[in-house]
């Protein structure tokens, strides 16, 4: 994700973030959410949830991080520490959620449809057409 959103999220939930930009030996947030732009809102979501949560759970506001945000076969995976178990429920839900929205662009509508088999990322067809061209013009360069 861009490092503009990226810092959105630590300025605004800085205990969460606490990882990022550490070193990247010691840390998988070292670089922050691994995933395309069109998440974000998903994210965000999810920490305004979190924090709602730890305002009710002192051990939790204590000890809630990310440890990993990623996407990982199409679908949004994070990783956390602390926490309790309705944060776990929330993270599983926003993990769901992804299914349902462009990686790139954030829109909910008319999805490449996912394959009985393997995975293909969760995209909006004109995002998947960039993505397409793109690794067409990677391969075109490998060859020449
Ligand atoms: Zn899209």
């Amino acid at each position: 994700m861009k490092r503009e959103l990226q810092m959105q999220l630590v300025e605004a939930y800085p205990s969460f973030f606490r990882e990022y930009g550490g070193d990247w030996r010691l840390t998988r947030m070292a670089d922050g959410c691994a995933h395309g732009n069109g998440w974000f809102g998903i994210v965000k979501r999810l920490c305004e949830a979190i924090r709602e949560e730890c305002d009710t759970d002192p051990d939790a506001r204590e000890n809630f991080r990310f440890e990993q945000i990623k996407q990982k076969a199409g679908l949004l995976r994070i990783y956390h520490a602390g926490g309790n178990a309705r944060i776990a429920a929330l993270i599983q839900e926003a993990e769901q959620e992804s299914a349902w929205v462009c990686e790139d662009c954030g829109a909910t509508e008319a999805l490449v449809p996912r394959p009985a088999q393997g995975w293909v990322p969760t995209l909006c067809p004109r995002c998947f057409e960039t993505r397409q061209s793109r690794w067409k013009r990677r391969e075109d360069e490998a060859r020449s």
